[in-house]
């Protein structure tokens, strides 16, 4: 037999436009993640990342001193941020507000690491239209006690309800404990209208299988069940991004995965930022790559059932 030539890979170059100083920096110390490590690993997948993070409107989770330091929850910019970071000016907030942060390139997200930010979270919307979504995203959140399976299951259950409705859905690890099912639109419906359609499904997810799921936040609510949490999907609401990296323990990353690769060989924080390089050289094809293409309109909300 002939064995299939495995895929060789060399880091890309970095951007030049950007100087990360301290590049030793270990970022996840327990891990052994140091700044040039997150960079190089953003180099490694910027080509199938850049569609889920260029042009819209980023928070982003710095920790300047890594996963052990202090981190802070940013979405408007700082003083003295790279230049190869882009502003954009939120006009809906005050006047006296720093403007949003976004990146054009990958220089842009360079820049990011070189600031500590180890999460990116992204808006569901571009600056070319803000007001109307373009992604919405079901994020699965298991309680207590809830098993892989059940999350996969869970995962497939919102595939099939979005299918019925004529949306498309992807699936992405979060990186975390849970699973991510993302759907492209386009972009037409208000925030408004988008966020109430989310909660409908996870509310009728919620009646037609209550041992299962709850769809409302209440911790004590969701032991031995799955959160399906819509929440994500209103106007300054974030999720992290495919391929972001977790200021968690193990330097995990949120990893799009097809549909047939769901199932006891994955794990959600299974893709780390120094084993997903070469899984994403490896893996044939990106399950992602059709994401835009397969936007569709916001569907009319499923009618209540009675
Ligand atoms: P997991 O699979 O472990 O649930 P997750 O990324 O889905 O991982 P969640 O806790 O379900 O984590 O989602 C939290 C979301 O809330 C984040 O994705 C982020 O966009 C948003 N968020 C809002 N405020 C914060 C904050 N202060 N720190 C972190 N995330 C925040
Ligand atoms: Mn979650
Ligand atoms: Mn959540």
């Amino acid at each position: 037999a002939v064995t299939a030539p495995v895929a060789t890979r060399t880091t890309p170059e970095l951007p030049s436009s950007v100087k990360l100083t301290h590049p030793d920096r270990l970022y996840w110390p327990d891990d052994g993640v140091t700044k040039q490590g997150l960079a190089n690993y953003y180099a490694e997948v910027w080509e199938a990342m850049a569609p889920f993070v260029v042009d819209r409107p980023l928070a982003l989770l710095r920790c300047p001193d890594g996963i052990n330091g202090q981190c802070f929850f940013q979405k408007h910019v700082w003083r003295g941020a790279n230049k190869a970071i882009k502003l954009f000016k939120d006009p809906q907030d005050d006047a006296s507000e720093e403007p949003l942060v976004m990146i054009s390139a990958l220089e842009g997200l360079i820049g990011l690491v070189q600031a500590g930010a180890l999460e990116l979270h992204p808006w569901g919307s571009t600056i070319k239209k803000l007001e109307q979504p373009d992604t919405i995203i079901m994020d699965l959140d298991p309680g207590e006690g809830v098993s892989w399976e059940r999350i996969c299951d869970a995962a497939r259950e919102i595939k099939a309800r979005f299918e019925d409705l004529g949306l498309a859905a992807f699936v992405k690890t979060s990186g975390g404990k849970g699973l991510h099912v993302v759907s492209p639109l386009k972009p037409k419906a208000d925030w408004d209208t988008t966020k109430a359609f989310t909660k409908q499904i996870a509310e009728s997810m919620a009646a037609d299988s209550p041992d299962e799921f709850v769809s409302v936040i209440t911790k004590s609510k969701r032991k031995n069940k799955i959160l399906v949490d819509y929440l994500r999907n209103g106007r300054n609401a974030t999720a992290v991004a495919a391929y972001s990296s977790r200021a968690r323990k193990g330097a995990a990353v949120s990893m799009p995965v097809a549909w047939d690769e769901l199932g006891p060989n994955i794990r959600p924080d299974g893709f780390t930022v120094e084993n997903a390089p070469a899984h994403v050289a490896n893996r044939g094809s990106d399950p992602w790559a059709d994401f835009r293409k397969a936007a569709q309109l916001l569907p009319k909300l499923p009618s209540k059932r009675r």
